[in-house]
């Protein structure tokens, strides 16, 4: 499962980043998924709670907030969200290139 090993590594990287504020608690962990990420939110959240069960991030939420898919076109420089795999720019019909939507990053790190 694609999620478990995802979410392992968000550990081990929520772990080395506690280490160096010795004694504070993990709260709470913001991530950024991007839609062509291809990383499934509730299954990431699920493998995470699984992993952190019982241990000292055992009452961490991990939130997550999803990063819709971003195009750019390459004519008159619009950005915009697609909708429904539409990727041809709105305004002027010309092909786009990808800006945003594929990333896969912790974004903050919430201690007490
Ligand atoms: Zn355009």
């Amino acid at each position: 499962m694609h999620e478990l090993s995802i979410a392992q590594s968000l550990v081990e990287s929520v772990r080395t980043e506690a280490t160096a504020h010795p004694g504070a608690r993990v709260v709470r962990i913001g991530l950024r998924v991007g839609d062509l990420s291809g990383v499934e939110p509730d299954a990431l959240k699920f493998s995470f709670d699984v992993i952190v069960r019982g241990t000292d991030l055992g009452q961490a939420t991990l939130d997550v907030e999803r990063v819709p898919l971003r195009q750019r076109c390459e004519r008159c420089a619009r950005d915009f969200p697609v909708v429904e795999y539409a990727l041809l720019c709105p305004d002027c019909g010309a092909p786009t290139r990808t800006v945003g939507g594929d990333e896969l990053q912790m974004t903050y790190l919430e201690l007490e």
